[in-house]
């Protein structure tokens, strides 16, 4: 295994701190490494792995997909795509998609979009700043970086990308004086900040913001992302707060682990983007979109249940622990903060057979939608004792 590490350090590029373990294969939310050590594993590839490692109705969908048509560009009509996007639109009341490849190129495009509204409607030079929240994150391309609302991302490359302000989270005034100048045409929010440690927004807080943006015609975009695809127990996240956004945006678990992003668009944005204004040459990939078709199709009412009460067992054996533990999120997206370092929890627990994430103070938790209870209870097993040790 010696080797693995050495050759990656030869290699890769050294954009990763990885734990140090060679995983192999998995199955369900266990997966081994390349000593046989077996592990239970609470972050999914960062909420990707919707259904776990190699899902059978996903495998077979995917590999179906591969030995039929794997790609043609966007140059011809495929069926996965459209059948996709028709399902996503009916589950979601949008109008409209564009698959990208990844969460920061589905913000891209909400973020165009969000600019050629303005442009087309106003005219105004003036009119294009992306308003985000302090503590946030959009992704790590020259523009998502600069909206992701957080200093230590704006180092070392510049020029970014001009037309980005921020104001803090959960603070009204902070956002009508940003807004105040009459320079921003949208909004763009997680509804539960993932990477920035696992904070809910205040439910009137979002939606007084969402009134004002109304009131003034600022389009209000969402980054689901993370939330997305019934990670939260709603399909997407929005759906707790009783909103409707003009641009959702989601990646990570869509394909249940194969890489993919779209940028929804609402009523008032359907149209905005027309012949030219965007593309991307992996878009739509059929093989793609067959694994997404297999992992959206399953994400029925009683599907989002079953997440609930997953969620509901992991929140119940923390309450056993006998160290204070304070717990953050929805669903199955949740952070636990305790008087422990959480790097030291995250490592502890990797000696132990679980894999868990950190989002800055907070150990994060991002399993399987669908983890049996048998996994579930075994790796809180772990966690728990962790915890309290
Ligand atoms: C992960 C993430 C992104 C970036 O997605 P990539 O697929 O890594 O580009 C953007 N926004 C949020 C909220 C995320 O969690």
């Amino acid at each position: 295994m010696n080797d693995i590490f050495n050759c990656d350090k030869e290699y890769i590029a050294n954009t990763y701190k990885r734990f140090p373990v060679c995983l192999k294969d998995g199955k369900g939310a266990t997966v081994t490494d390349t000593n046989g050590k077996k592990y239970i594993d609470f972050g999914s590839g960062i909420a990707v792995n919707s259904f776990g490692y190699c899902d059978e109705k996903w495998v077979a969908a995917v590999t179906e997909q591969l030995g039929t048509l794997q790609h043609t560009s966007n140059l011809y009509y495929t069926e996965p795509g459209v059948k996709l996007a028709k399902l996503l639109c009916e589950k979601t009341g949008m109008r409209k998609v564009f698959f990208a490849n990844s969460g920061a190129e589905a913000n891209e495009c909400a973020i165009k979009t969000a600019r050629k509204y303005s442009f087309d409607k106003y005219a105004d030079e003036n009119r294009k700043d992306i308003l985000s929240l302090h503590q946030s994150f959009h992704g790590r391309t020259l523009a998502t970086l600069k909206a992701t609302g957080q200093d230590v991302f704006h180092k070392y490359f510049d020029p970014f990308p001009q037309g980005f302000i921020y104001a803090d989270a959960n603070d009204l005034d902070s956002f009508k004086s940003a807004v105040n100048g009459g320079t921003v045409c949208a909004v763009m929010m997680e509804l539960i900040q993932g990477e920035g440690g696992v904070n809910v927004l205040d439910a009137d807080y979002v939606k007084n913001v969402c009134e004002y943006c109304d009131e003034h015609d600022i389009l209000v975009i969402i980054d689901e992302v993370q939330t997305g695809n019934g990670r939260t127990g709603k399909m997407y996240a929005y759906e707790h707060f009783g909103i409707k956004p003009d641009l959702v945006t989601t990646a990570k678990g869509i394909a249940g682990g194969l890489p993919m992003g779209i940028c929804y668009f609402g009523e008032k944005t359907e149209n905005v983007l027309s012949y030219g204004d965007h593309g991307t040459t992996f878009g739509m990939n059929p093989v793609i979109c067959a694994g997404a078709l297999s992992v959206v199709e399953r994400m029925d009412d009683e599907f989002l249940v079953g997440v609930l009460e997953r969620s509901n067992y992991i929140c119940d054996r923390l309450a056993e622990c006998k160290r204070k533990v304070t717990v953050s999120g929805m669903g199955l997206m949740l952070g636990l903060e305790t008087d422990k370092p959480s790097s030291a929890i995250a490592n502890r627990c990797l000696e132990k057979g679980l894999l868990v994430l950190t989002a800055k103070t907070k150990v994060r938790l991002l399993p399987p939608l669908n983890i049996s209870f048998e996994e579930l209870k075994t790796g809180m097993d772990i966690l728990t004792e962790v915890i309290d040790e």
